[in-house]
């Protein structure tokens, strides 16, 4: 909730005018409780869970030669009944991990210091403090994503989220809910280590979950704006990682390739990958 009863207020304290952004802030969350805001995140990841894997479902279902190229592995098909019996289930664990966490975690925000205030940050101050965000949780959740790739961690936990070998969209966030609640601390460093505004947090939950389920997606669009992004991972790297299932020593990483390298995890891939190439061009030549 907002200091300011009235724009004037708020310009006055600011000693400036609001900007166009500031303006439509304050006229949505003047009077919306702090908490209220931060429920708003949970409405997010639901939203964009259940929109953004559309594209790739329609392409699934219209699976031809021309689609079959982009396929990351052209053998493996899913009916809308699989990928709706993935929703469904993801929906479950949304209802049973993920909503709770996100409601009684609000004391951690809180103490962290996001603010809902004004100003807004701006953009380099949005663009930093989210690079921060995906450094640090890509850092922290390649070594939670290899503990859980040890014997125990991997029989009673992470198998769930290798049921799918060769992943879909609607699997990025399949996961037993320990799996969920262990990798989303990994989340909420970033933005611990480096507090932000509420609407920071909203967009690196919501890019976070984009980037997921564009590496989950099964395919690999040439087109992609995030082939641009250096050092990122992307769906092929993190399809290894499923396609090779629980024995997988390598592509650990969730979102960069920085620490598979410095860490030695990306040998096997690395090795295939020539080894693929070298393959695809002796049949072009
Ligand atoms: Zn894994
Ligand atoms: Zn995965």
């Amino acid at each position: 909730m907002l200091p300011y009863e009235t724009l004037q207020e708020a310009e006055f304290s600011l000693r400036r005018n609001l900007t166009f952004a500031e303006t439509l802030w304050f006229k949505y969350s003047s009077r919306k409780s702090d908490y209220f805001l931060y429920c708003h995140n949970t409405i997010f990841l639901f939203i964009f869970y259940t929109l953004l894997p559309l594209p790739y479902v329609v392409a699934e279902l219209m699976r031809s030669k021309k689609i079959d190229k982009f396929k990351i592995q052209p053998k493996m098909k899913n009916s809308l009944s699989d990928m709706l019996t993935c929703y469904r289930k993801v929906i479950q664990t949304f209802v049973l991990a993920i909503g709770p966490l996100q409601l009684f975690s609000y004391p951690v925000i809180e103490r962290i210091g996001i603010r809902t205030g004004l100003p807004l940050p701006s953009g380099s101050e949005l663009f930093w403090q989210l690079l921060v965000y995906f450094l640090v949780e890509d850092y922290a959740n390649y070594w939670l994503h290899r503990l859980l790739h040890f014997k125990w961690g991997y029989e009673k936990i992470h198998s769930v989220h290798h049921e799918y070998t060769a992943p879909i969209g609607f699997a990025a966030p399949y996961a037993h809910w320990a799996e969920i609640i262990i990798l989303g601390f990994a989340s909420f460093l970033g933005p611990m280590i480096v507090p932000g505004h509420m609407i920071t947090f909203w967009l690196w939950m919501i890019l976070r979950q984009v980037e997921a389920i564009e590496t989950h997606s099964g395919y690999d669009f040439p087109w992609s704006p995030t082939k641009y992004i250096p050092f990122y991972g992307g769906a092929i790297y993190h399809d290894y990682h499923h396609y090779v299932g629980g024995k997988s020593q390598s592509n650990f990483a969730s979102v960069f390739t920085y620490c598979d390298y410095i860490y030695g995890t990306d040998k096997g891939y690395r090795y295939q990958k020539e080894v693929f190439e070298k393959v695809t061009q002796s049949t072009l030549q």
